[in-house]
């Protein structure tokens, strides 16, 4: 039995959360999880394996303690350009000054910059527009030595040690997968992490390289490609297919492409996927005030409920969680416009089903889960339940945001917690390959347990006969006793 839905509605928007200092405290992080969070992030590029290793057992712990799963998402660094250790973590870059980059990965005074590209100094030149942060500051470059590159402050911030550093123009020829993500990855093959966080994706063999790394070592963990490069945006379809589910991440988007054509550009990514039936995620600044302030701003809550009206599976939080004041507060408003939003796309959305992908099973799965879908509106029922080996045909029902709760029925823990990522969908530990007797009976006695189901209601069950393995191909339609 699930605690967590006992306290508060889950949303069918699926929340992802940033771990970091923010949340470093155990009973912090346990109020996140009962405020809605389905899935967790580890950032890569702020970690060591050694801390991994730690955050991931205290997940793990407290999502034993509360009864319900949560997914875990590393987030692999990429070749992302990044500063180094700076003086006191943190450099102030006033306006009109002049910055320095110096070589190294340590900085040795409060004012210098330094960046973890080795060659940076001997790549960037005079007229290069230096953007850090996500482009919250930014600096045109006016001299190189052998030693610095002296930078003007146009937009003036702070910057902390390890953010984000892009150089606009210009492009570092360097593969996604760098040294440092395939040991990440390994490790969390190794570790049973859910999702694997493929950051910079230009094209879809960087997807396959990471896929195959993760066969090699036995692992379905599941490739996330986070789209923020233009040339991601040349190669959408075939990366969109090559993986398990995508990122919009925001952030680095908003500087590798025009910000201008970011809502638009968003829209069709969410789209797409929607086609080729691979959740999305929404992610960065989405509630970016929250950091400093307990409400968000009004652009913030339209921010979230537009990207779950344009059909995304998840929203992430990002600084929100990991480095502001109030990860608990962000976390609860996000779920909150989640259910405002959901009353009102529940009757907005338009059912969109996807295209086949695999053999002969896997086209009568999806044509059994839309015979479903149609059976459960003509009854008017009040949730459509699966059992599934793998998750993949709660995928397939979740695609059609049925308004009604989607229970995905299974014995495999890794199967439960990748579908914490799949829009309306509540992942259920049951029994293991129960007839579809059986199963018709566990999801009725959980309905009603659950509050869901009462005498009257009319549920859906999608189950196989065993006649094919791994072949869906039963629907039971039931009126509760
Ligand atoms: C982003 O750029 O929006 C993002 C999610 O990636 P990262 O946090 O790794 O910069």
């Amino acid at each position: 039995m699930n605690l967590r839905h006992q306290v508060s509605r889950p949303s069918q928007t699926k929340i992802i959360a940033t771990l970091g200092p923010a949340c470093e405290n155990p009973e912090v992080l346990t109020r996140m999880l009962q405020a809605g969070v389905d899935i967790v992030r580890i950032n890569s590029a702020h970690a060591t394996i050694e801390d991994c290793h730690v955050l991931v057992s205290r997940v793990r712990e407290l999502s034993a303690g509360l009864g319900t799963p949560v997914g875990i998402l590393l987030d692999l660094a990429g070749p992302k350009l990044r500063l180094g250790q700076l003086v006191n973590d943190h450099v102030h870059c006033r306006e009109d000054t002049i910055i320095r980059f110096v070589r190294g990965e340590t900085a040795q005074n409060p004012d210098e910059l330094v960046c973890s590209y080795p060659s940076f100094i001997d790549e960037v030149g005079p007229d290069d527009r230096i953007l850090l942060a996500d482009g919250t500051v930014s600096l045109l470059v006016e001299k190189v030595s052998k030693e610095a590159a002296y930078c003007r402050v146009i937009q003036p911030g702070v910057v902390r040690s390890r953010q984000g550093i892009n150089v606009v123009g210009i492009k570092f020829r360097v593969r996604a997968l760098t040294e440092t993500d395939r040991e990440f990855a390994s490790w969390g093959a190794e570790n049973d992490i859910d999702f694997l966080g493929l950051s910079f994706v230009r094209f879809p063999e960087e997807v396959r390289e990471l896929k195959a790394l993760l066969q090699s070592k036995r692992s379905d963990a599941q490739v996330i490609a986070k789209i923020e490069k233009a040339e991601a945006l040349e190669n959408l379809p075939e990366i969109i297919q090559a993986a398990d589910a995508v990122m919009i991440a925001r952030g680095d988007l908003g500087v590798e492409t025009d910000i201008a054509q970011l809502a638009v550009v968003q829209k069709k990514i969410i789209r797409l996927c929607r086609q080729h039936c691979r959740p999305v995620v929404v992610a960065t600044q989405m509630l970016d005030s929250m950091q400093q302030q307990v409400l968000p701003t009004r652009a913030e809550v339209a921010d979230v409920a537009n990207a779950i009206i344009d059909g995304a599976d998840a929203c992430m939080l990002s600084g929100e969680t990991a480095l502001g004041r109030h990860p608990v507060e962000a976390v609860t408003m996000m779920h909150r416009i989640a259910l405002a939003t959901e009353e009102f796309t529940s009757q907005q959305f338009e059912a969109a089903p996807c295209s086949y992908d695999g053999g002969e099973g896997e086209a009568i799965t999806t044509a059994t889960v839309e015979a479903a879908v149609h059976l459960a509106a003509r009854i008017g029922a009040r949730l459509i339940a699966a059992g599934t080996a793998t998750g993949r045909t709660v995928l397939k029902i979740s695609r059609h945001r049925l308004g009604v709760p989607v229970v995905g029925i299974t014995d495999n823990p890794a199967a439960l917690r990748r579908m914490c990522l799949y829009w309306g969908v509540i992942p259920l530990g049951g029994p293991k390959a129960p007839d579809p007797e059986g199963l018709l009976r566990f999801v009725v006695n959980w309905g009603k347990h659950a509050g869901f189901l009462a005498s009257g209601d009319r549920v859906v069950v999608i189950s196989g006969t065993g006649i094919h393995q791994a072949v869906q191909n039963l629907i039971i339609a039931h009126q509760v006793d």
